[in-house]
């Protein structure tokens, strides 16, 4: 007879923004989401960390150029990429969470690995502004050199100029328990197309954007501030962890509240038993998933 906890077999989801309009194809964003959860699956499988797998997962959607994070972002109404991410791990028992964020940095490469490197080289959860800045370069993670070429909305087409159809939102976003239920969530994104300078959304907020306890992780996306109003990420935890609710139920919940508020918007979320679900009220949300009562999948609608 052993105490030790029993590994399990992991889970976890994938979004790539809610921001998906009715009519287009998102094939090849499905694709590519499809074959990362299940590299991120096997990465679980083989025992990798739940935080090292979403941090990685959502690094990957940053450089696919595919959503409107990293390589993605659109600019702000000043004509420049302002981004944010943060990451956060929970688990059972005693263990302490832990939590890092980057909001409103120009044109950092991975802002997933800024949020990394806040939790794990300082005493604080948030740097924003100029002193993440600093921070990021006295860190050595890469800017980019030439915006024009790495951005796919070229720097200084200001939303105003683009057509109703181009706009939209599309934060990334990833959420796992490991083989020994160690619970993690992380969120980057360029924001809302259209933003003023200097607007921070849900994204980089703990609580708001992404969550992890030892109950649930979840990450959202959607316009920032229904779901900083609405409560966010931490409500999903808080419906399972308080009131008993399902997993798909707190998600539905939470989404009712954005709606409630005006907004729309999803969210992605794994509990500590292995479900994992999704909600959302837009058009649709690009996605992905596996766990044990679920096969790897990808849709969008
Ligand atoms: N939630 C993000 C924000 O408000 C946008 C998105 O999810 O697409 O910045």
């Amino acid at each position: 007879m052993t105490n030790a906890p029993q590994p399990r077999r992991p889970a976890l989801a994938l979004h790539g923004g809610a921001g998906a309009r009715a009519g287009r194809d998102y094939a090849e964003a499905e694709a590519h989401l499809k074959a990362l959860a299940s590299a991120a699956d096997r990465r679980l499988l083989s025992g990798d960390a739940s935080m090292d797998v979403v941090e990685w997962a959502v690094a990957e959607m940053e450089a696919s150029g595919l959503y409107i994070a990293g390589r993605g972002a659109a600019p702000n109404k000043a004509g420049y990429a302002e981004l944010d991410a943060s990451i956060m791990r929970g688990e059972a028992g005693a263990a302490p969470r832990r939590a890092g964020a980057v909001a409103a940095v120009a044109h950092l490469v991975s802002p997933i690995a800024a949020a990394r490197k806040v939790m794990d080289e300082t005493p604080h959860v948030m740097l924003a502004g100029r002193g993440a800045e600093n921070f990021c370069r006295e860190n050595g993670l890469p800017f980019v050199d030439d915006p024009n070429a790495y951005y796919r909305t070229p720097i200084g087409v200001y939303p105003d100029e683009m057509t109703q159809a181009e706009l939209g939102h599309g934060t990334v976003g990833a959420v796992a328990i490991d083989a020994d239920g160690r619970l993690a969530a992380a969120t980057s994104t360029g924001g809302v197309f259209g933003k003023l300078e200097g607007r921070v959304g849900d994204t980089p907020l703990i609580g708001s954007g992404t969550w992890a306890d030892g109950w649930v992780a979840a990450s959202c996306t959607g316009l920032g501030e229904y779901f900083i109003l609405a409560g966010g990420a931490q409500d999903v935890a808080a419906r399972v962890r308080y009131r008993g609710e399902s997993l798909q139920a707190a998600a539905d919940g939470l989404i009712a509240d954005v709606a409630a508020q005006g907004g729309d918007g999803g969210v992605i979320a794994v509990d500590a038993k292995g479900n994992i679900a999704f909600a959302w009220n837009s058009d649709g949300m690009k996605r992905a998933g596996v766990g044990p009562e679920t096969e790897l999948f990808a849709a969008t609608f």
